[in-house]
């Protein structure tokens, strides 16, 4: 049932693992996931593409990308898919995204030793829907921090994973990634921020001006519903989402 020449698995491309594996590469260029560390998926159908466990990432081709089913975790091509595959299929369950980005940033992970939550100290914090929340920390590769990260994501597209990392989700691989970066990056600033005194941060409202704001400049648009909303309890996924929406996601609910 390929539809593209490139496609093998209900829409799983070539492209999407070239995807993959290029973005796995940055990863440690960027100081996101140091080593094998980190991982990352996308959703397609009713599959994710997801990177291998344990193989370092200049040694990844797009045949070692592992594709495994959401509806009962079975691995249907690839060698041993990632160790936070768990992890990867609650948080598609609780959202609407179609991608996820798994890193070991320093900063954030620094933070999420002493943190409940990163506050808002940039209205780039708008993009990951408002301020991040620290998920408990559970061993990796556990049911229970999938549940606790899945839990903690509501109505964003990021989440800290206590004395471990972080995940940011997105429409695209591009988009999740991105974020990821974005929240390194605001871990950064609350950190010299807090060196240098008491930091000043955005509330609610300031944050959805400045979704509202992004919004009108790209005018014309078509702006779906956020990528990151949760299905009603007990829903399928939507199909919708496997194409990329072009838009930013919808804040959240105005105070
Ligand atoms: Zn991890």
């Amino acid at each position: 049932m390929s539809a593209a020449p490139d496609a093998d698995h209900a829409g799983v491309s070539l492209a999407d693992r070239e995807g993959l594996v290029g973005c796995a590469r940055r990863m440690a260029a960027d100081d996101l996931a140091p080593g094998t560390s980190g991982n990352l998926s996308v959703r397609r159908g009713g599959l994710i593409a997801i990177t291998p466990s344990g193989l370092p990432y200049e040694r990844m081709g797009p045949a070692d990308i592992c594709l495994v089913r959401t509806s009962d975790a079975a691995l249907v091509s690839g060698p041993r898919p990632s160790t936070e595959t768990p992890m990867h299929l609650a948080l598609y369950q609780a959202s609407h995204a179609a991608a996820i980005v798994h890193t070991h940033s320093p900063f954030v992970i620094a933070l999420s030793t002493v943190l409940d939550e990163l506050p808002a100290v940039h209205y780039a914090m708008a993009d990951l829907g408002g301020p991040v929340r620290v998920a408990p920390y559970a061993r990796f590769g556990t049911t229970q921090l999938a549940a606790s990260a899945a839990a903690a994501l509501a109505g964003r597209s990021a989440v800290i994973l206590r004395n471990h990392g972080a995940l940011t989700c997105g429409p695209t691989l591009e988009r999740a990634y991105e974020r990821a970066r974005t929240l390194e990056w605001l871990a950064r600033v609350y950190w010299y921020a807090q060196l240098a005194g008491t930091p000043q941060t955005l509330n609610e409202s300031a944050l959805t001006e400045v979704s509202d704001a992004i919004r009108a400049l790209r005018y014309g648009e078509v702006v779906p519903p956020s990528e990151e909303t949760p299905p009603p309890s007990g829903a399928a996924p939507p199909p919708s989402e496997e194409t990329p929406p072009p838009s930013e996601a919808a804040p959240p609910p105005g105070s």
